[in-house]
């Protein structure tokens, strides 16, 4: 059988191609599309039993429905979550709708700790300057982490690895979460409200999932009770952060840095190449222009381990729906 997959990178191709071509159940064939799905893209798959689809594909009923109507009967979705599926819809049309559940959580903390000390050490700055042969030191001075305290919002599995790291630079641990970690209280850490977090922390990573009681989790009150030189990390998910008050507290001087790996009007943005067209995003632009803040596009999850296990899993839940099994990758049908 010939598979459809959207949003598929030159890194990825070749990956994915031999995943399907080698599994036991197969071989399969693989049509890699670097174009996201959308209700633009989607008229392509007409004829394809199983597409596969990127973290940042449309899979809104819409979507869906012109997946359906084309004789699409399955959707694997190359990503953990899935705020963007339907599964309404899914339901009703009768897809089965797989996403993967689970995947190295090193490749996301250990990306946080490089954008971290990437601000805290100006380390973007510092690779400019020696380009054009400025090798002066000044306005590069970092902080060190060891003795400084850690906040970490969200201690499943991305923070419980982000603060494995932070112990290992001899931090102090505070944490924030609806159930404690047994392994972060072990290493120490102290879960504490979150305004306690927010005023004490040097360092503040976000590791919360985006629902309606995260989001903007990050405030203007939020930003204002931080101290002046914390460091702050968002590599979860964009909408964590109210970006218009952060702008208006990096305008004011604050912050020895901010790293960002998602923003929350990414969509549509990232991962695509605008270098040559105006910029239409005005908080973005702005953003960027920061000497203390590095933004990146959501690549904390692009390692070879992470994208091998996310591609491996799609390959099986693929295998599973030819099979007729569930799994704990299966969104739609719901489980008996
Ligand atoms: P996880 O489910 O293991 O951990 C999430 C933690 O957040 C849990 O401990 C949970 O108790 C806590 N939590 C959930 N709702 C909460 C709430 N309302 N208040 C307080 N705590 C709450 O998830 P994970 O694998 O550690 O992933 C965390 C997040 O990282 C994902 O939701 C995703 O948004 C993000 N992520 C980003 C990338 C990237 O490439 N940038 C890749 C993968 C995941």
């Amino acid at each position: 059988m010939e598979i459809l997959a959207f949003g598929v990178t030159a890194d990825e191709e070749p990956l994915l191609a031999r995943a399907f071509r080698d599994h036991s159940e197969g071989p399969h064939e693989v049509r890699c599309l670097d174009v996201f799905l959308s209700e633009d893209t989607a008229p392509i798959a007409a004829g394809y039993e199983i597409v596969s689809s990127s973290v940042n594909g449309d899979l809104s009923g819409r979507v869906l429905r012109i997946l359906a109507a084309g004789g699409t009967r399955m959707v694997a979705q190359r990503s953990t979550g899935f705020n963007n599926v339907d599964l309404d819809e899914a339901r009703r049309l009768g897809l089965t709708v797989s996403r993967v559940a689970s995947y190295s959580p090193y490749s996301v903390a250990e990306f946080a700790w490089a954008l971290a000390m990437a601000v805290n050490r100006r380390i973007v700055r510092a690779s400019h300057r020696t380009r054009d042969f400025d090798f002066r030191l000044n306005g590069l001075m970092g902080r060190d982490m060891h003795g400084r305290t850690a906040g970490v919002l969200g201690t499943g599995r991305i923070g419980e690895a982000f603060t494995r790291i932070a112990h290992g630079f001899g931090m102090n641990l505070l944490g924030w979460d609806l159930v404690p970690n047994p392994a972060c209280v072990e290493l120490g850490m102290r879960y504490v409200d979150k305004g306690e977090l927010f005023a004490e922390a040097d360092l503040i990573s976000l590791h919360v999932p985006l629902l309606d009681s995260t989001h903007h989790i990050v405030d203007a009150a939020a930003l204002k009770a931080m101290r002046d030189d914390a460091v702050l990390v968002n590599s979860s998910r964009g909408g964590l952060i109210d970006t218009e008050a952060l702008v208006t507290e990096l305008r004011a001087g604050r912050f020895t840095g901010v790293g960002l790996d998602v923003y929350e009007a990414e969509a549509g943005l990232f991962f695509t190449d605008r270098s040559l067209e105006a910029v239409a995003d005005d908080t973005l632009a702005r953003l960027v222009t920061f000497p203390n803040v590095v933004v990146t596009s959501h690549q904390a999850y692009y390692t070879q381990d992470a994208v091998g296990q996310i591609i491996a899993t799609t390959v099986r839940n693929v295998a599973d729906y030819m099979a007729g099994r569930r799994s704990e990758n299966t969104l739609v049908p719901d489980a008996a």
